[in-house]
């Protein structure tokens, strides 16, 4: 942590900052400039101390942190990409996941009639929504446990991964029984009771970044996930708030790479979410995996005007068959293969 005391600021107010510093087990390297004196504070419990009690002591104009405030999810604790796998499938690996399906499960035929012609395509895992985060109390929330025992027939039934959000702790163990992957939607990144909850699982977790969320906030909710030992955690860019209204939100194309850099974790995009409008669909999603991206996660529905939620959004079968024919050949161009 780097402690900028005021231009001006008495030696008193340096050798109080000096104190604390020794107070709270730090060492500190002082930097006497002719305009300020900056105090470096060192230690390996910097991360465990707020900057606040260094930043209400007089005479100091500015405090900023060196290490960034996630650990578990970082490239430095980890160099090498992790790889998650998910019901035999690699996350993370040599090829683009494609995971599809509609946004809500809403019957027993449409979600069977998805994931078979999803998978049929070549969508390597099939996602459906059993409980939904509704903005409107009024709106339809998902067919709950009743939608959960349909995934679960998908993945025996068809042998694919399903992947489901979950928005509630108490929905937990029967979500971990019966899906391979738990998603935890846009709304929910920092609900941290939640987190600390799912972190006890073995099972991979895909953490969707928060819509106000800043990249370094998305990771450090990562490493939530990470506390108790789980290194199962993808990352979902999903698209973020801006000023911008012609989108549903604004795809973040830049945090893959940002992503890439700083953690080792393998990170997807969802271009549905980010667009809320099909005809945008393919256009993202090709940016998403020339950027980079280790797969998608994509709303398909067999009769988008009629879907419950998201129908604005959704690829219908076609449309999802020429996206995933303009994926491939894109996908072995980046070195890698769906
Ligand atoms: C979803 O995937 O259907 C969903 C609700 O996504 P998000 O949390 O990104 O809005
Ligand atoms: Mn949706």
């Amino acid at each position: 942590m780097i402690v900028e005391m005021k231009k001006g600021a008495t030696q008193e107010q340096v050798d109080h900052v000096v104190e604390r510093a020794h107070s709270l087990g730090f060492e500190v390297q002082l930097n006497i400039g002719t305009d300020k004196t900056v105090v470096a504070i060192l230690g390996s419990h910097t991360g465990k101390v707020s900057t606040d009690v260094f930043t209400v002591l007089t005479g100091v104009e500015n405090v900023a942190r060196i290490m960034k405030p996630y650990k578990l999810a970082s490239r430095e604790f980890n160099p090498k990409p992790t790889k998650v796998k998910a019901g035999g499938v690699e996350i993370g690996g040599k090829k683009v996941v494609i995971m599809a399906g509609p946004c809500a499960v809403e019957s027993e035929g449409q979600l069977i009639e998805t994931a078979r012609t999803v998978q049929k395509l070549g969508a390597a895992v099939v996602r459906g929504g059993a409980f939904k985060p509704r903005t409107s109390p009024f709106s339809f929330q998902g067919l709950e446990d009743e939608g959960v025992r349909l995934l679960a027939r998908v993945k025996s039934e068809f042998g694919i991964p399903v992947i489901s959000e979950v928005v509630d702790i108490q929905h937990i163990e029967l979500l971990a029984k019966h899906v391979d992957i738990l998603q935890v939607g846009t709304r929910n990144m920092q609900n941290f009771a939640l987190l600390k909850e799912l972190a006890k699982l073995r099972q991979p977790v895909l953490l969707k970044r928060g819509l106000a969320a800043t990249v370094t906030e998305w990771l450090t909710a990562a490493d939530y996930l990470m506390a108790e030992g789980n290194k199962k955690v993808i990352l979902c860019e999903r698209g973020i708030r801006t000023y911008e209204d012609s989108v549903r939100f604004s795809m973040d194309i830049s945090s893959i790479a940002v992503i890439k850099r700083f953690s080792h974790l393998p990170v997807l995009v969802d271009p549905s979410h980010a667009a809320g409008y099909y005809e945008y669909v393919p256009s993202l999603a090709r940016a998403a995996i020339a950027a980079g991206a280790d797969g998608l996660l994509i709303e398909v529905h067999p009769k988008p005007e009629e879907a419950l939620v998201d129908g604005a959004q959704s690829l219908s079968f076609k449309n999802f068959e020429k996206l995933m024919a303009e994926l491939k050949p894109l996908a072995e161009a980046m070195g890698r293969a769906i």
